[in-house]
């Protein structure tokens, strides 16, 4: 249901769960967070952000790059399992997502067909696994591979990825449910609506329905689900909190 994410210099998890609060009014029965720590991280919680917070007290959250979620289930009851982000088999990615995957259930047959175990009975799962699938079976970069998967899935979503093959590097998509990406000095915010940004910087981009977002090397570049290339369009928010 929400979705902040952050990549720069300054500690990710603490923008990350003071945005996810931000966004408590949205809704959510779990929340969970990404972290590069010595390796893709991944802690998450039925419940409130508080209590994620709590669990990652004694936890080593030190990281300048991460995502975190509010889940409001659709797919899968509400528990520490079914909570976002989610992994890949593999383990080199994770996901968070907002909406609904229509196609997860065939999507779901045809990987299991070819052995892949889900954890979960979400379809965020789902969508993770059928993008490392393409990622496995093709030549390109990783975010080619989230292109065409794209391009084959039905439905809803506001996903942000990350990689520990690729530690420095966010890719997130959008189309039917929201998705800002905040563009600071060095850094970058990324959230389901400005509230979780604004208190940082005042320059946002509001990414369209079938594009996707690539954020390295404190570059940001946008192309759409055709490969076309994007101008990123920067706006200025007025937003008190
Ligand atoms: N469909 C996904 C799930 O059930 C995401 C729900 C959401 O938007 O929070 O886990």
């Amino acid at each position: 249901c929400g979705i902040v994410a952050y990549v720069g210099h300054q500690n990710a998890s603490e923008i990350i769960i003071k945005g996810l609060k931000r966004l408590e009014y949205r809704g959510y029965d779990s929340a969970g967070i990404a972290l590069m720590n010595d390796g893709l991280k991944v802690y998450k919680k039925q419940g409130k952000v508080s209590e994620l917070e709590g669990f990652l007290k004694d936890k080593d959250t030190k990281s300048t790059i991460g995502m975190g979620h509010t889940r409001w289930a659709t797919h899968g009851a509400p528990n520490d399992e079914n909570a976002h982000p989610h992994y890949s088999q593999s383990g080199d990615l994770a996901i968070i997502h907002n909406g609904i995957i229509e196609n997860y259930s065939s999507l779901k047959t045809d990987l299991e067909n070819k052995g892949y175990k889900f954890k979960s009975e979400t379809d965020s799962e789902v969508f993770i696994n059928f993008i490392e699938d393409i990622y496995k079976n093709n030549e390109g970069t990783l975010e080619e591979a989230v292109r065409l998967a794209l391009t084959k899935v039905v439905g809803a979503y506001a996903i942000v990825i990350m990689s520990t093959n690729h530690p420095n590097q966010l890719i997130a998509a959008r189309k039917g449910s929201p998705l800002v990406i905040g563009v600071g000095k060095d850094e970058f915010f990324l959230a389901s609506d400005a509230t979780p940004i604004v208190e940082y910087t005042n320059e946002v981009i509001y990414v369209n329905d079938y594009e996707i977002a690539l954020i390295k090397d404190n570059k940001i570049s946008i192309r759409d689900t055709k490969d076309v290339k994007m101008t990123p369009y920067i706006q200025k928010v007025d937003m008190e909190l």
